[in-house]
């Protein structure tokens, strides 16, 4: 059984002798219960202090927020009157709180990251962020807004039709934007509908991805409540939007840094998931002098094996996060150094092997030790399971953890803990015909992550295709791992 950690150990701090900045350089709220949520209060004690400080402007936001979230959340008398309107038209007066709804989709990466942009999104909006709660979410995440809760309640009126929104949903954004139904009549205050479903996913038409324009922004902002299903990090196109921009810099002056910011500020996994974090983190990497993690991630079909893994050892050697290993002793010299692996993997065999490697064989600088270690093995992703997910969760945790970080491309699992832990990450390139990539791995340009999906279209009916990456040059580039995605750097 999954117990909450009794856990007084200082034995993982990084810098036991810094005084520990608990709240993230005022990040995070005070008012909390430390018990309920042990990892708020315990991960400064495995991290190093940020180097990115949160402006200003960001923490006051965050303040606000959570003032906004109190007055809005379910339980109070603005939810019980806005669940009422919901099937009335909007008056579009403008008094009543805002809500949006996040509705988790696809691998449990791509669910951090369009968490994070609907935060994000909510933040700019003044929109209050509901998060569906019927998987798992309440056993993986703690509550993250101070004395009020972001579940949605079960009784939701629109509950039993969340699971059916989709594309082609009459209630859909694009759908209504196509069949010219979503009309705002500023004189008359009037507006066509109270509640709309977005959706952002990557299969998106043109009309859906009308959301990142400018126009539409404006409708859109007159609707109390709105659904979202997304399985993308779209934060990067909500740079393009002149009137988020001002206040996006304003909020992140270093704009490399929104997802490192609003991740350690909404991600704090539940004391179930903290004790996997912690027994492993004390248990296999906190006595090591370096911690290098190496996120494995195969999406190609069954015969890669050697190659990832003949990828994986060129890279790490080329550039020098692991020594090379080689047959001969070299001079004896004291050992003086041990460099923990955390490999994380569906499967055994990658880091079976590097273990091999680095036992069989002797380091060729001969004073460094490698400890390699996995901590689960699953063979297969699963959705919605709980212990599966709760393991994936404590796994990117861990590797953001660590002091370098080797990802693989187009992976969200590995966005996640590189964001988290403020890390440039090495990628491991995509193999093509069955050879190494030469060469096997690049430095990112950021620790943001991709969004793999940004709109195709232009803003306009008749522009016909557009570059999302023109438009947002300042801000965006393409990403390293994924020419079609782009990325804040
Ligand atoms: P992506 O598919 O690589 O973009 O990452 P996602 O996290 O969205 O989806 C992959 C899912 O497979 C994860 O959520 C896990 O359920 C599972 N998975 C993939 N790699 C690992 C791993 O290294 N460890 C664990 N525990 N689960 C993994």
């Amino acid at each position: 059984d999954l117990d909450p950690p009794n856990v007084t150990t200082t034995t993982g701090s990084k810098n036991p002798e810094n005084p520990r900045d608990t709240l993230q350089g005022g990040l995070l709220a005070k008012a909390f219960d430390q018990k309920s949520c042990l990892s708020r209060y315990q991960s400064s004690l495995y991290r190093k202090p940020s180097p990115y400080k949160p402006s200003l402007d960001l923490i006051s936001k965050l303040r606000s927020y959570e003032k906004l979230h109190k007055r809005c959340a379910p339980g109070t008398e603005s939810y019980k009157r806005a669940t009422e309107n919901l099937h009335k038209l909007s008056d579009g007066s403008g008094e009543q709180c805002q809500y949006i709804v996040w509705v988790p989709l696809s691998g449990f990466g791509n669910r951090i990251l369009s968490l994070v942009s609907v935060f994000l999104y909510a933040l700019l909006t003044d929109r209050v962020i509901l998060v569906d709660q019927r998987n798992d979410i309440n056993d993986l995440f703690c509550e993250p807004f101070p004395d009020a809760s972001w579940l949605l309640p079960l009784g939701f009126p629109l509950a039993n039709q969340i699971d059916r929104f989709n594309w082609r949903s009459p209630r859909s954004f694009g759908n209504m934007l196509k069949h010219h139904r979503l009309i705002s009549n500023s004189s008359i205050k009037s507006f066509q509908t109270s509640y709309l479903y977005l959706h952002l996913v990557h299969n998106y038409g043109e009309y859906d991805q009308m959301f990142f324009c400018q126009g539409d922004q404006s409708l859109i902002r007159e609707v109390p409540w709105l659904i979202v299903k997304s399985d993308n990090y779209f934060v990067p196109s909500l740079w393009l939007l002149p009137s988020f921009q001002s206040e996006l810099t304003k909020l992140f002056p270093k704009k490399d840094t929104v997802f490192h910011h609003l991740g350690r500020y909404l991600i704090h996994p539940t004391n179930q998931v903290w004790g996997l974090v912690n027994r492993f983190y004390n248990a296999y990497l906190s006595r090591a002098d370096e911690r290098l993690g190496i996120q494995i991630r195969v999406f190609h079909r069954a015969g890669f094996l050697q190659l990832v893994l003949d990828q994986v050892v060129s890279c790490t050697q080329r550039e020098k996060l692991l020594p090379e290993a080689q047959e001969e002793e070299p001079p004896q010299v004291n050992i003086s150094k041990l460099r923990a692996v955390l490999v994380t993997s569906l499967n055994p065999e990658y880091s079976n092997n590097l273990k091999r490697v680095y036992w069989e064989r002797v380091s060729s600088t001969g004073d460094v030790i490698i400890g390699v270690y996995q901590a689960s093995q699953e063979m297969h992703q699963q959705r919605n399971k709980k212990l599966h997910n709760q393991k994936a969760l404590a796994e990117m945790y861990l590797l953001s953890l660590t002091d370098n970080i080797v990802t693989s491309a187009w992976s969200t699992f590995g966005y996640v803990a590189q964001g988290l832990g403020g890390m440039k990450p090495w990628i491991l390139y995509k193999p093509e015909n069955y050879t190494v990539p030469d060469p096997p791995c690049g430095r990112a340009t950021s620790m943001e992550p991709c969004f793999h999906s940004p709109p195709l279209y232009g803003c306009e009916a008749d522009t016909g295709g557009t570059d999302a990456l023109k438009i947002a040059s300042p801000f965006v580039r393409r990403c390293e791992d994924r020419v079609s995605g782009i990325k804040l750097f």
